[in-house]
């Protein structure tokens, strides 16, 4: 081929990282050839370009993906393997093509077919194969693992429909089928030849081997064919592309022979469609668990499929030696959803290896590492024991003799006290047994991790304090962070084209330096111009707001904007309260001290989530009566914007004022969204709930609204709660509640929120609304005076932008690199 390609990661240099890739000439001669003949279009649409442009950037990195796979698959590196259900990729265009360091080159070769680059990337579908914060984590953690140079490879699925698209009808959420891969995948390779082949159903038996060795042989099951489909994931211009590999579920070509020659010839068939349904939809909710049989189907498959996969990887380098495994491989396991993996490692070196148990164990138990996510008794996975043992009888047997071989070593620390042992077995008892799979995972893994400082504290003095009683040196803690160059050089073009005026462009491999941009903090050019960036990218969001919403933004009125899942916990309503005091106030005159804004909410529900649902009718409803009196809309304005995704937060980020970080204390694990928003120079109103606490110690108080109860102080007060007593004192909220219930917002439907009434007065409320409402109206007051106040606005954005380093996921990948993956 004429064209010349991107030089695969350069020669060593003396830090052995790979060098630079060669800038691009070749796109226009491949835009022009995929175009005529991949894709036989010579007039084309939008997405006919899209589609060709990605091809060709994919062709560009083709040569450095099989480099990388070859270095890796002779180096010394401790390899990752990521597994997780989910992976919040977004898009890849913008990103391939910084990483490349070509998006010049992209726009030349674009000129002659009269569209922008913009045009293009807003075509391609993001890939939505996640819920929300754990999987966009996973995509962040790969982008970075990447441009650190870290071998890692990210195991997922391939899910036909991604996340739902949500869609609102008179206020209502409805939930639309997301065919992302409808026109196709351009980055993806399919590759066949590494299928492997996942067990279900079937029963075991034993058998003597030729030495009169018993082993255990798992027979009659149902086989699916898992096929790999690799995504690309490119370093920052640093030659490696690391692998996101996704599974897709194929029915195996062995028909039953029997029915086929009876002449069922289609019954046959069609039969192989229930293999296929694995793969077929992501389970849409966050931060519940999902006890469906199909849902543990889909945690077995990515698990099975991953080891054998790594497995034929190392044999394939080391023959059948097995001594060093966990010397070359660490398995971070992304929540309990792939802790079936534990197991599964156990069963293939037991029984397709033939590994003695100690030594199987010895390799499972230096290989797994942990990540904890939540403490939402609702969203720890157990699974029926009576269920395990249909589908996966083999994987059950070894739970049960893991589980007994740790409760001895546990009888040893605690002689005698039966009660513990029950608590802390990995199969609670009861009418229906269980499998606790958070427990499996602990006591199979060498490190255990929180996501945030008083995530991993409250891990270790209440849902685990057992395990950390026990073992101590296995919990750790692994703050979350954001990649920045989606979250600020490819969101927010502007701003990163600022910082580098003021500082070069060293920031853009270390975060930290960030930090040298309060030196300009007096500086009012500097100030003035921050302040304009800030404007335009406000701009582009109230363009987003007023075409999905039909709601006009005003960017001189402050930017207030609070998306992410919606969920009790995650606390809307109290933002949607506070919206409806200002009403309230601003209808009777009072104004004083008030400053204009405009409010956001943006957010999917999980479909069964009832209450949750309601809060987005609530807000809808509330926009409506806030929206259409001109009375109210010099002050407020307020929008719930639908369908809110990773391309959305690109647009929302950097146009925010104000950012609502607003969770009941000692709920939200750690959160992602608050670090990108601060990232883009939004300031935080919030609690001290998962890293809002590290935000607030890095940008100092001045530079950040804090408002309500500590963790501490939410547990103490749960026993006697008494809302009704913080609704008496407070006139505000009365009067909040009172319009509700006066069904001034439901004249359509009356009565149609008295749940959500209930549910505040509630003395058994877990999210304690009431108790935290004035003092989030007076940090609401202290950030409308701040605001006021234009320059002193600025320099606190400035300050945080500045303080955000430590929030970069490189930071944090390098924490596991070091602390977790190394070693061994
Ligand atoms: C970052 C992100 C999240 C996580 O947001 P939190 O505020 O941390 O819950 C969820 N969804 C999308 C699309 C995101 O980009």
């Amino acid at each position: 081929m004429a064209t010349k390609r991107l030089k695969a990661a350069g020669p060593e240099t003396d830090t052995g990282r790979p060098q630079p890739c060669e800038p691009c000439d070749a796109l226009p001669a491949c835009l022009e050839r995929q175009l005529r003949y991949n894709l036989c279009r010579e007039e084309s649409r939008h997405q006919d370009l899209f589609h060709a442009l990605a091809h060709g950037v994919k062709e560009q990195l083709l040569d450095s993906w099989r480099e990388t796979r070859k270095r890796d698959a002779a180096g010394q590196q401790r390899q990752v393997a990521y597994l997780s259900l989910e992976f919040l990729m977004g898009r890849t265009l913008g990103n391939a093509l910084l990483s490349l360091g070509i998006s010049d080159d992209a726009r030349k070769a674009l000129l002659p077919y009269s569209v922008t680059l913009e045009d293009l990337e807003s075509e391609e579908h993001d890939a939505g194969l996640g819920n929300g914060g754990l999987g966009r984590l996973a995509a962040c953690f790969l982008d970075s693992c990447a441009s650190m140079d870290i071998a890692a490879t990210g195991y997922g699925i391939r899910y036909e429909y991604g996340m739902f698209a949500q869609k609102i009808v008179d206020g209502y959420q409805i939930e639309r089928p997301d065919r992302w891969l409808k026109e196709g995948n351009p980055w993806e390779v399919r590759l066949h030849g590494q299928a492997v082949m996942v067990p279900f159903f079937g029963h075991t038996q034993s058998y003597v081997d030729r030495d009169g060795r018993r082993h255990m042989q798992w027979v009659g099951t149902q086989d699916v064919v898992a096929v790999p489909h690799d995504m690309p994931v490119p370093g920052y211009r640093n030659g490696r592309i690391n692998t996101l590999r996704l599974w897709k579920a194929e029915a195996t070509d062995d028909f039953d022979l029997e029915e086929f020659n009876q002449g069922d010839y289609a019954e046959a068939v069609a039969r192989k469609n229930l293999a296929e349904q694995i793969t077929m939809v992501l389970y849409p909710n966050d931060a519940s668990e999902n006890g469906k049989e199909l849902r543990l189907r889909q945690q077995y498959f990515l698990s099975s499929a991953s080891l054998q996969d790594l497995l034929r990887r190392h044999c394939a380098r080391f023959g059948d030696n097995f001594a060093d495994f966990h010397r070359h491989n660490v398995i971070q396991l992304n929540d309990t959803h792939p802790a079936i993996a534990v197991p599964e490692l156990m069963r293939l070196l037991l029984d397709v290896y033939c590994l003695e148990w100690d030594e199987a164990w010895h390799i499972t138990s230096h290989t797994m590492a942990y990540t904890n996510h939540t403490l939402l008794p609702e969203a720890l996975e157990c699974w029926s024991v009576r269920m395990l043992g249909h589908m996966l009888p083999r994987v059950l047997e070894i739970i049960y003799e893991i589980n007994a071989r740790y409760l001895d070593e546990a009888a040893h620390h605690w002689p005698g006290d039966g009660e513990m042992l029950a608590r802390m077995s990995i199969i609670e008892e009861g009418a229906e047994p269980r499998v606790r799979m958070a427990y499996l995972a602990i006591v199979a893994s060498f490190s255990v991790n929180g996501v945030a400082a008083l995530h991993t504290e409250l891990l270790r003095r209440g849902l685990f304090k057992d395990f950390h009683a026990l073992w101590p040196h296995k919990f750790n803690n692994k703050t979350n962070g954001v990649t920045p160059r989606r979250w600020l050089m490819n969101a927010n073009p502007r701003l990163s084209a600022l910082i580098d005026r003021r500082l070069g462009s060293a920031w853009r491999e270390d975060l930290s330096r960030l930090e040298s941009l309060n030196a300009f903090t007096s500086d009012s050019d500097f100030i003035h111009a921050w302040r304009e960036v800030k404007s335009v990218n406000k701009e582009a969001l109230a363009a987003l707001v007023e075409r999905e919403c039909h709601v006009q933004f005003d960017t001189a009125m402050m930017f207030d904007v609070q998306v992410k899942r919606i969920h009790e916990y995650k606390r809307q309503l109290l933002n949607i309260l506070h919206v409806i005091h200002l009403y309230q106030r601003i209808l009777s005159g009072d104004t004083h001290g008030m400053v204009p804004r405009c409010v956001l909410i943006g957010g999917k529900a999980a479909p069964g989530y009832a209450m949750a649902k309601l809060i987005i009718k609530l807000a809808g409803n509330v926009a409506h009566m806030v929206n259409s009196d001109p009375h109210v809309t010099p002050w407020l304005r307020f929008a719930f914007l639908p369908n809110y995704n990773v391309s959305a937060m690109e647009v929302i980020a950097p146009g925010t004022d104000l950012s609502e970080q607003i969770s009941t204390a000692g709920k939200e694990a750690s959160g992602t969204g608050n670090m990108k928003f601060m990232m883009n120079g939004a300031l935080t109103i919030g609690t001290l709930d998962g890293a809002n606490i590290e935000i607030l110690e890095a940008v100092g108080p001045d530079n950040f609204f804090l408002f309500g109860l500590n963790a501490d102080e939410v547990a103490a007060l749960k026993p006697h709660y008494r809302p009704d007593e913080y609704i008496r004192h407070s006139v505000a909220l009365e009067g909040v509640i009172e319009l509700i219930r006066s069904g001034h917002f439901s004249l359509q439907e009356p009565g149609i929120f008295d749940p959500i009434v209930s549910a505040i007065e509630s003395p058994w409320d877990q999210w304690m609304t009431a108790a935290d409402f004035e003092s989030y109206l007076s940090a609401q007051h202290q950030a409308a005076a701040l605001y006021a106040n234009k320059d002193a606005w600025t320099l606190c954005s400035i300050r945080n932008t500045a303080a955000s380093g430590r929030f970069s996921s490189d930071a944090t990948i390098a924490r596991y690199r070091d602390e977790i993956w190394t070693g061994a």
